[in-house]
């Protein structure tokens, strides 16, 4: 029989919590990857799987990405993750929210939940009301930190991005630069102000037309087909909308010598991370640039520090890349696969 401990995606994780409350229908996998560098903190998914296998799956893959996601954001956070198991109609009800809150309370803050796929703020403030190990709860106008994450990680994937051209181009800014993104959503949008601001020529593509027009007439980017945008001619490109778009495929058709984006899970598979070096395409690790916004929702729920303590951590961006490309220039290995080393040995492991 399979065991948990012999799953593939089973990385040490600390606890993995099977959580059931039948009144209600609630199931979920609290999953607690690391608590080596403090609370396993990520957010909780409401999906529906086909199978409960896939569903523990998801928990281990997610809460390990957590923990690699806080430690190398510098965060006193270890990474934890929720999947709760919705039905076909993905019935959502005020009781199944609140058994889960009850849940994670029992938890005694070793875990800390947050918004993610499914997940609403009303949820968020829902299990505000059962306990306080929750995070990304609504701030006032005009408070310090917390609120929306779009800002703060265009910011960490801005400065990261130079940090990359100032590495492969010997170059401070980014003036003339000709700047490739993909989407013109929350994060594209504040990015592409921020490279507009230093005189890049930007070229901008998004499926959704009204909002990558608004966006091209805002910075005078230039609208590209969404089929195309990765593969023109760039210093850079950024991907900022999907996922598994670093593919075999796609690799070899790029026409840029930098990746810095916000998109999560850039990579399609692992080797694809060795692909762009072979390319000698420098690639900022997904989970490393990206950081921005965690790194101010954590410092709102830490309560560690305020908008100076945000900005320092996120200016931690480009030193640690640096770091990374530091080692894979030294040891031959891919920045992927140099980011993953390097977190694991901040959890105490590797
Ligand atoms: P968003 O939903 O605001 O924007 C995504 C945009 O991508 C949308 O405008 C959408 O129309 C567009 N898009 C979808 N398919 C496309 C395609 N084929 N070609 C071009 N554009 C396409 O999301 P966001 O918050 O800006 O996040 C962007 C990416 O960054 C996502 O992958 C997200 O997971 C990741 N990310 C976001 C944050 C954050 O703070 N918002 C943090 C970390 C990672």
């Amino acid at each position: 029989m399979d065991t948990l401990w012999s799953l593939p995606d089973f990385d040490g994780h600390e606890a993995v919590h099977i959580v059931t409350d039948e009144p209600t229908g609630l199931k979920a996998v609290i999953a607690m990857h690391s608590t080596h560098l403090g609370p396993a903190a990520g957010g909780t998914r409401f999906w529906h799987y086909a199978n409960h296998a896939d569903a523990v799956t998801d928990a281990l893959r997610l809460s390990r990405g957590m923990s690699y996601k806080n430690a190398m954001a510098g965060l006193p956070l270890g990474g934890g993750k929720t999947v709760i198991l919705a039905d076909e109609n993905k019935t959502k009800t005020p009781e199944m929210i609140a058994a889960f809150a009850r849940a994670v309370d029992r938890l005694g803050g070793n875990y800390v939940t947050a918004e993610d796929v499914g997940m609403t703020v009303e949820d968020m403030i829902a299990i505000s009301e059962h306990t306080d190990y929750v995070a990304g709860l609504p701030v006032e106008d005009g408070a310090e930190v917390g609120g929306d994450p779009g800002p703060h990680t265009a910011l960490g994937v801005f400065l990261g991005l130079k940090a990359a051209v100032k590495r492969k181009l010997g170059k401070d800014n980014l003036d003339g630069l000709h700047i490739a993104i993909q989407g013109a959503g929350s994060v594209a949008s504040h990015l592409a102000r921020h490279c507009a601001d230093e005189d890049a020529r930007l070229s901008i593509a998004d499926v959704a037309t009204d909002r990558v027009e608004a966006l091209a007439a805002e910075t005078g980017a230039t609208i590209v087909d969404p089929a195309d945008i990765l593969f023109i001619e760039a210093d850079v490109v950024s991907p900022c909308a999907l996922g598994a778009i670093l593919t075999e495929d796609s690799i070899a058709k790029l026409n840029t010598g930098i990746i810095a984006g916000a998109a999560n899970n850039q990579l399609a598979t692992r080797d694809d991370g060795k692909r762009l070096q072979a390319r000698d395409i420098l690639y900022c690790p997904d989970y490393v640039i990206n950081a921005g916004g965690i790194i101010n929702v954590s410092t709102e729920y830490l309560k560690d520090g305020g908008a100076d303590l945000v900005r320092q951590r996120i200016e931690a961006i480009p030193t640690r890349l640096d770091q990374i490309w530091d080692e894979s220039e030294a040891s031959g290995r891919d920045p992927a696969a140099v980011a993953d080393a390097m977190a694991q040995r901040l959890i105490g492991r590797g």
